[in-house]
């Protein structure tokens, strides 16, 4: 077998993005847009993360209807969406929050990307870190062009795993305190031929909990066993052709996202699942009669998995007291989505609470030990159930922003990473339309 070693250079940039979600688009917009040179690896054949990938399109309907603003760089991507793809088709008139269209969304990026010079490799993963003396110097890719190095002066992993900085030997944690148990991972699917004028007058009229009771109705008399106790079906955009955009309902439990293993099982369990649920609501739900399965999402989606060791652990406490840091980089509010991790549906958390808001720490994105390596998105260092608040899509892109900026910065002061001029990098972010203060 070669020697990873070996390994011909096919890039080197001065910033190196591994993953390209939301926490990887932010990394490399920001990065790309103060001038420097910027690598994004991504291992599937698209950009978008979760949202693309798992159908994940409603990213922040919790702050519908209430004057918290996202700002930065997920503001700018939705307001120029919506210039481009309006509503994504969407007829649904009971919830109003934004809704990107996975297939417009993939298209956009793509543009964003060719806009801002920056060197896009599609189906390219991040497969080992490249540091010596602790200090990173790019990472190993593997394609179907073989083991290739692509060499930066700052990595920034934005793998949702933490992939780069395992390899890396960064310590992590994983799944929550009592048991190491991850939330679920779900299996989103979409369908089409849904009579959508009866649907939308449904919602309208009665709300979604009109199609919930159904479900729960089912659940509590056992003629409906889905092997999970979930009351909930989430359910995306309804067009006028007919289509529900997702439905977030399949979930498999104690399945680890950075085992392949479970992977297998999980997408193999997940769609499963998908078929017992899309029967379930073909014979069940009213306007649903004549609908069809048209896909199952390209990939199982995950909310959490590793959360790396970083120079500040983010906790709940800091969440439910509104702590703000001296060196925040985003504000978010205090909102937490934990999936039940066993199934149960008892230790489900849910709180939106807009009014109180923390700050994330810059030092949250800076691992221990290994220098020259940013984190953002999910893996970020924080407990497993500030990790569900921190999780939410516009505060991974908000992590991402930053962590972007922050590489600029340290390049532009030729220091390390983790001696930024935080002063600078507020004022930067500031610049840049990011609120840092309530
Ligand atoms: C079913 C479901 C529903 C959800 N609902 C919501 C919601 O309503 N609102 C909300 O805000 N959040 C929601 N979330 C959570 C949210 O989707 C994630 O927390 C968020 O997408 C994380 O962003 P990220 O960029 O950190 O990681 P991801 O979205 O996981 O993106 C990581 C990217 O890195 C790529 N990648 C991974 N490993 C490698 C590698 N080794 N090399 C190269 N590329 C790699 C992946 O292909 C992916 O594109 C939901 C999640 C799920 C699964």
């Amino acid at each position: 077998m070669k020697n990873l070693k070996n390994a011909p250079v096919r890039k080197k940039v001065d910033v190196v993005v591994c993953g390209g979600g939301p926490a990887g688009i932010g990394a490399a917009l920001s990065a790309a847009d103060k001038g420097l040179e910027v690598a994004l690896i991504e291992s599937r054949g698209f950009l978008g993360g979760n949202i693309t990938a798992s159908y994940v399109e409603t990213c922040n309907h919790y702050l519908w209807d209430h004057p918290f603003e996202v700002t930065g760089i997920y503001k700018e991507i939705e307001n120029e969406y919506k210039k481009e793809f309006k509503k994504s088709d969407d007829i649904r008139s009971d919830l109003r929050a934004h809704r990107f269209s996975s297939e417009y969304l993939k298209i956009f990026l793509d543009e964003k990307i060719k806009q801002n010079n920056i060197w896009l490799r599609l189906h390219t993963s991040a497969a080992e870190a490249i540091i010596e003396d602790n200090q990173m110097s790019g990472i190993i890719t593997h394609s179907k062009s073989g083991f290739e190095k692509i060499l930066g002066k700052i990595v920034i992993d934005c793998t949702g795993d933490g992939d780069v900085a395992a390899r890396a030997g960064v310590p992590f944690e994983k799944g929550r305190d009592c048991d190491g148990l991850t939330q679920p991972g779900t299996v989103n699917f979409r369908i089409a031929g849904v009579d959508s004028k009866k649907v939308n007058q449904i919602l309208e009229e009665e709300g979604i909990e009109y199609f919930y009771e159904i479900l729960r109705e089912k659940l509590n008399d056992g003629s409906f066993d889905p092997g999970f106790r979930r009351i909930v079906f989430p359910f995306g955009r309804l067009t006028e052709g007919g289509q529900i955009s997702y439905i977030n309902y399949s979930n498999v439990y104690k399945i680890d996202s950075t085992n392949a293993d479970d992977l297998t099982k999980g997408e193999m369990m997940g769609r499963e699942r998908v078929l017992k649920m899309f029967n379930f609501i073909k014979e069940n739900m009213p306007g649903f009669e004549n609908c069809e399965l048209s896909s199952i999402a390209p990939a199982i989606g995950f909310r959490d998995s590793r959360r790396i060791s970083g120079q500040y652990k983010l906790t709940e406490e800091d969440i439910d007291e509104e702590r703000m840091f001296s060196d925040n980089i985003a504000i978010f509010p205090r909102f937490y989505d934990m999936l039940s991790p066993t199934g149960t549906w008892d230790d489900h958390i849910y709180i939106v609470d807009l009014d109180k808001q923390y700050g994330i720490p810059y030092r949250c994105l800076l691992p221990v030990d290994v220098e020259q390596l940013l984190v953002a998105g999910r893996c970020i260092s924080s407990t497993h159930k500030a990790e569900s608040s921190i999780r939410a899509i516009s505060a991974c892109m908000a992590t991402g922003q930053a962590a972007g900026t922050a590489a600029f910065r340290a390049l532009e002061e030729n220091c390390r990473v983790k001696n930024v001029d935080i002063n600078k990098l507020q004022t930067e972010l500031k610049n840049d339309g990011v609120q840092l203060e309530k």
